[in-house]
């Protein structure tokens, strides 16, 4: 099984508790708690984009993202508008399974 590697200390993340993984767009991140503070710290002006993907925020995120893309896109909701609305969450939705299956599943709890 391959480990998930902390960009910022190079270490491996061993526990599942240990482990944050943030999105910027297209990339996805995995860093120790502790580490992600320090980034966190860091770049606040430059990196404010970063959004924790996992942990209770997260959860709450992707139910409310996932309920978002199921509504506009299975209705007729604000028409051509709507379906927009759905895309930028059906995508969003994505980022955080792709999180899951490349980060928090290879991770042990
Ligand atoms: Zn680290």
């Amino acid at each position: 099984m391959k480990t998930v590697i902390c960009p910022y200390c190079h270490k491996p993340i061993e526990k599942r508790e240990q482990l944050v993984t943030v999105s910027n767009l297209f990339r996805i991140r995995p860093y120790h708690n502790i580490c992600y503070e320090k980034v966190e710290q860091e770049t606040k002006t430059i990196w404010s984009f970063w959004t924790p993907l996992n942990g209770t925020v997260g959860m709450i995120r992707f139910v409310i993202l996932l309920g978002l893309t199921l509504w506009f896109l299975l209705t007729d909701a604000l028409g051509l508008g709507g379906e927009l609305i759905g895309v930028i969450s059906l995508y969003n939705v994505m980022i955080h399974v792709t999180s899951f299956c490349l980060y928090e599943k290879k991770v042990p709890k």
